[in-house]
């Protein structure tokens, strides 16, 4: 094989606007976040993350290398029925805990919080499995969980009300996988 000049672009450079959130921003922030968690959960015997299918995937693995705390990883599917802008609130769960979550200090894990109302519904879920505690981290929040002042304790980063793909975030199950969060160009969405 002939080892070329360049390097070639990665195939999403095509399909992305704007990168809103570097892979340095994001291991930055993940650090700085499991600093803190570290320290308030310091007097613990350790931590059960639970992370939510399947956008919270990619922060959760980073997150719990990054904590020096021992952890155990849990993960749960839920789905809200109906379209998103009219969604009821309810909730089917697709994939329930493996573990008995009985006196265990919870942390949740998301990728991001916009309407809150899949989030909403697994804090009052919770409690009735008693556990010791229950904290929720987010890799993102939108406007919208800022304003109806969800409880989320710990914040990677506020971003703006705009539809984000990458680091978890999918779009059509796509994008997953790049390594930043950014915006997708309108020729993706079929438009100009
Ligand atoms: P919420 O229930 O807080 O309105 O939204 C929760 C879920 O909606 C997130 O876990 C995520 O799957 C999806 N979501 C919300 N905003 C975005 C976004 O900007 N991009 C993507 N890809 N998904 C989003
Ligand atoms: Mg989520
Ligand atoms: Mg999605």
């Amino acid at each position: 094989m002939t080892p070329s000049a360049e390097p070639s672009a990665p195939w999403y450079d095509a399909d992305i606007e704007r990168v809103i959130l570097s892979a340095d921003d994001i291991a930055a922030k993940t650090a700085e976040l499991a600093e803190r968690i570290d320290a308030d959960y310091a007097e613990t015997d350790g931590l059960l993350l639970v992370g939510l299918f399947k956008g919270a995937v990619m922060f959760m693995a980073d997150l719990a290398r990054a904590l020096t705390i021992p952890v155990e990883l849990e993960f749960m599917d839920l789905s809200s029925y109906g379209a998103r802008a009219t969604s009821s609130g309810v909730v089917r769960v697709l994939k329930d805990l493996d573990t008995d979550i009985r006196d265990r200090h919870v942390l949740v894990v998301e990728d991001v919080v916009d309407s809150g109302l899949t989030l909403s519904w697994l804090l009052k879920y919770l409690p009735s499995r008693y556990p010791a505690s229950v904290e929720v981290v987010s890799m993102l929040r939108k406007p919208k969980a800022l304003e109806a002042n969800l409880p989320v304790k710990y914040v990677g980063f506020d971003v703006p009300d705009e539809f984000v793909v990458g680091y978890g975030l999918d779009y059509a199950e796509r994008y997953r996988e790049l390594p930043f969060v950014g915006v997708l160009k309108a020729s993706v969405y079929g438009g100009a």
